[in-house]
């Protein structure tokens, strides 16, 4: 097969032309075969910052567009998604090495985000508040923010724009995006595919949407532009650390959605099949590159001989290959510092006294294409590498005999994403779900840590960052909210009793 030019056809129905293609600085591979599928031409910091000030002129005329008009825009990017899901989802393959369903899966996301977005554009109330002084009324106004910037990781490519964008649209905001530098043809699949909604739109302003492809200096231009007031950024906690206190430094707001160390806990009254599969997914699936992927997991001992064994035979058996040619449930890993990442964890954890399972590379006959067994490795306890998150299919094992315990080691990393418990008691499963129980932003009980859906608020605690965006109130983000208090009597009250009276 000719990856390189099945992206061509792919991206030329999108609506991309070759020419963008190819000659340019940023060397796109495929981490299927390793092979060079583009060379982009990376945007100058002066062509971004034009790019933001026209974003800037767009957002000055797309705030004045009533909301419910602004979700009929976004009722056509879903269409139009709908349209082309099987081309970017097959896309998302090629540029990221997801199997096919969680390709396909990835657009299924996006197209969700649209049709909950539009629903928002008639419901972006705010408040009446109930007044202390007579004759008065207090209410709420939420409006539009300004150009919202949004950053990327590798790993959704696509589906955290949509994220972002959907809610950003409709809450009367133009889009400033910084994919990453390992997936830019994705985006401008998505940047195509909006301009084909914006077409059947008719007026709205140009510049609505501006993809700024290059690498992190590009980022850094949109972190710390004037015009940006907010940047949701997805990515590692390295950067969240530096994008953080940029922003703060100039006031701007940060929706962070940064790394995870996501665990579950299976406790004495689990049903074992259940988690069995729960846990294969969380922690294998899309080779283990999910910010929400399962890397710890705490079995209690009176179950530990009955489930591990069972899921060292799934390691074992487990199917690692193409994701464009066979139907293997494990695709690449996206690069060659990703297999080195792996390699090295699984030292630290074998210097730790971890016996592991799976772990070694798998030869395709593509140098370049890093393919590996996913490890599962039994931990004597929490400590060196466990307590990292490693962007690679390693799970680490830990046995447990008190649940007070369990809660502390849950809690006692860094990040605070995602997380789960196996159990059919109502007291462990409520105490996980307390105030003393998961610290992370989702906490789930008889399912795994990843595979959320667009209706909740998505992200984590501490080293996550903090940040929510997708369904809930997220959308509370992307607008500035104003207090009103109007006087229609012939008074003048002050609150709190104060008296102030002039001649
Ligand atoms: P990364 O941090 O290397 O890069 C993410 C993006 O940030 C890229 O677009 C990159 O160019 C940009 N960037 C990096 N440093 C920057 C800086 N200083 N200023 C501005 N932009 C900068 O992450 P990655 O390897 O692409 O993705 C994997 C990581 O992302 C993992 O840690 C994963 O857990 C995390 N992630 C988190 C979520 C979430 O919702 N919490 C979702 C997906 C991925």
């Amino acid at each position: 097969m000719n990856v390189r030019q099945e992206t061509q056809e792919l991206l030329g129905r999108m609506g991309v032309p070759a020419g963008r293609l190819s000659g340019g600085d940023l060397v796109v591979r495929s981490p299927v075969t390793g092979e060079k599928i583009a060379a982009l031409k990376s945007i100058s910091a002066a062509d971004a910052a034009n790019a933001i000030e026209a974003a800037d002129k767009a957002f000055r005329v797309w705030r004045n567009v009533p909301a419910p008009k602004r979700g009929e825009l976004v009722r056509l990017l879903g269409e139009e998604l709908r349209a082309h899901k099987a081309d970017l989802g097959r896309l998302v393959s090629i540029e990221v090495g997801k199997i096919p369903s969680e390709g396909l899966g990835e657009v299924q996301e996006m197209i969700d985000i649209c049709d909950f977005a539009v629903g928002l554009s008639r419901q972006l109330y705010g408040l009446t508040i109930a007044t202390e002084r007579p004759g008065h009324r207090m209410m709420e106004t939420w409006h539009p923010l300004g150009v919202v910037g949004v950053i990327s990781a590798f790993n959704f490519p696509v589906a955290v724009w949509s994220w972002n964008a959907a809610l950003a649209f409709v809450c009367g905001n133009s889009v400033v995006w910084k994919p990453s530098e390992k997936t830019p043809l994705t985006a401008l699949a998505c940047e195509a595919i909006f301009a084909r909604a914006v077409a059947r739109f008719g007026d709205a302003p140009e510049g609505l949407l501006k993809v700024l492809i290059g690498d992190r200096a590009v980022g850094e231009v949109l972190v710390d532009h004037p015009k940006v007031p907010l940047v949701s950024a997805t990515g590692s906690t390295r950067m969240g650390r530096d994008v953080g206190p940029r922003l703060a430094k100039r006031f701007a707001r940060a929706i962070l959605e940064l790394g995870g160390n996501n665990a579950g806990i299976v406790c004495p009254s689990a049903d074992l099949d259940m988690a069995l599969r729960a846990i294969a997914f969380g922690a294998m699936g899309t080779a283990g590159q999910r910010c929400t992927t399962l890397r710890r997991l705490f079995v209690h001992e009176s179950v530990y001989d009955q489930l591990v064994p069972r899921l060292r035979k799934a390691y074992e058996s487990v199917s690692v290959g193409s994701p464009l040619e066979t139907s293997a449930l494990v695709g690449p890993l996206i690069d060659k510092a990703a297999y080195s990442g792996m390699t090295r964890a699984l030292e630290a954890a074998k210097a730790e006294g971890g016996k592991i399972t799976g772990g070694a590379r798998v030869e395709n006959g593509h140098a370049e294409a890093y393919y590996v067994r996913p490890a599962l490795v039994e931990m004597p306890k929490q400590a060196g590498p466990v307590l990292e998150e490693t962007f690679a299919p390693i799970l680490y094992v830990m046995k447990y005999s008190d649940f007070d315990a369990v809660l502390a080691d849950h809690n006692a990393v860094g990040a605070g994403l995602s997380s789960s418990i196996f159990t059919r008691d109502l007291m462990e499963s409520e105490r996980f779900l307390s105030v003393e129980g998961s610290d992370c932003g989702i906490a789930n009980v008889n399912i795994g840590t990843s595979g959320a859906e667009i209706g909740g608020a998505f992200g984590g605690e501490k080293e996550t960052g903090g940040g929510r965006e997708s369904g809930s109130d997220a959308w509370k983000a992307y607008m500035r909210r104003a207090t009103n208090t109007v006087n229609y009597s012939k008074a003048l009250p002050l609150a709190q009793g104060v008296s102030f009276d002039i001649d």
